[in-house]
């Protein structure tokens, strides 16, 4: 009997032992505290745009600690100094690149203001080839295309202009991805409006400001350009950065999602226009289109910024982020608060991961 007995015990502790462990391993992935990134390292998080500049092994450290990749983006814009060309630009990031054992991989540009000079589409191929041949998966286009170049003729220039189509045809050929960031948020073209989310970038930056330069393409015009550029190069994955320029409504995003199946937006810097909409129309637009959303944020560090300063805010951005896609807790915004959107685990594992490496072939290293 007292062996039985004691047998039953032993029997019953390895029961509960069991039972405990089970309970411990089903336990939900994304069980996030507040300002808790374990569970956002957990889904090995794919930041889609960023401009980290700064070669820093403090940044290394950062992207291994949180298990995190980013795609690390040139951009031309000759009415910035460090933008003028791309180069310091693509030396910073190269070395970033290496820093980071490929964390952050490379995501070149080409200066479309010479579109009128011949050879322009030969040279740029052969500089984007270069570009790949060193380990760039993607190509930033930018929204000087519409908003600011003309042509001799004293036109706007706009994305599909058939000077950057043989250019489109070569990054479609190597099976790289251009990154669109063309138009801008409405407010652009809006009076100035101290709610909007954008109000503080444009008092900073008049010369980016349509509302001053009525002369300037409408958004609409824009935006059909970039549509009739992706409707002409289906063979292409085209990202439009910042929710294509369409942060104001998903369901225009979902409109183009439905007509063109070579494109997908990435959230860089727009994410709090997620939180100014319809809370459960946000959260069915990105549940019905989860594999066409790329989590990105838009954190810039120059090579002269303070490491610390940006690292704060680095974790920062990912924490409400994560916060506000992972979990239903409040999330503070411009004195507001909004209802995170709790994603399903499935979803949350596509638009933080699975869709980049879709989209940005090659974001996870040689191939
Ligand atoms: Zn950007």
């Amino acid at each position: 009997m007292k062996s039985q007995k004691s047998k039953w015990t032993v029997l019953s502790l390895m029961t509960a032992v069991l039972a405990v462990s089970i309970a411990l391993a089903s336990r939900p992935l994304f069980e996030a505290q507040p300002g808790d990134l374990a569970s956002f390292s957990a889904v090995s998080p794919i930041d889609a745009h960023v401009h980290l500049y700064k070669d820093d092994p403090a940044f290394d450290s950062l992207l291994r600690r949180l298990n995190l990749r980013i795609l690390d983006i040139c951009v031309i814009d000759d009415r910035d100094p460090y933008a003028k060309g791309l180069e310091p630009q693509r030396s910073d990031v190269l070395k970033v690149v290496h820093r980071t054992g490929g964390r952050a991989v490379l995501c070149t540009t080409f200066s479309p203001y010479r579109f009128e000079e011949p050879g322009f589409a030969q040279s740029t191929i052969r500089q984007l080839d270069a570009d790949f041949a060193t380990g760039a998966i993607a190509v930033k286009i930018y929204k000087v295309m519409g908003m600011e170049m003309k042509s001799k003729a004293g036109k706007y220039v706009m994305p599909d202009d058939p000077a950057f189509e043989p250019i489109y045809k070569d990054i479609a050929a190597h099976d790289r991805t251009v990154v669109a960031h063309i138009a801008e948020p409405d407010s652009c073209w809006q009076p100035p409006n101290p709610a909007s989310p954008d109000y503080d970038y444009y008092k900073q930056n008049p010369q980016e400001y349509a509302y001053a330069h009525p002369e300037w393409p409408s958004k609409s015009a824009i935006l059909a350009a970039r549509d009739h550029m992706v409707a002409e190069n289906p063979k292409l994955r085209v990202v439009g950065a910042h929710l294509g320029s369409m942060e104001a409504d998903v369901n225009q995003i979902a409109q183009r999602f439905d007509h063109y199946p070579n494109f997908a937006v990435d959230t860089a810097a727009r994410i709090p226009y997620f939180m100014l909409q319809q809370r459960d129309k946000v959260r069915a637009f990105l549940i019905k289109y989860q594999d066409r959303i790329l989590y990105a944020t838009d954190l810039v560090v120059m090579p002269k910024d303070d490491t610390e300063k940006a690292l704060a805010e680095w974790n920062t951005t990912y924490e409400r982020d994560w916060k506000f896609f992972a979990t239903d807790q409040k999330v503070e915004y411009m004195g507001h608060s909004y209802q995170g959107l709790a994603l399903p685990k499935p979803v949350l594992h596509k638009i933080f991961h699975d869709n980049a490496v879709h989209w940005l072939r090659g974001i996870m290293g040689k191939s």
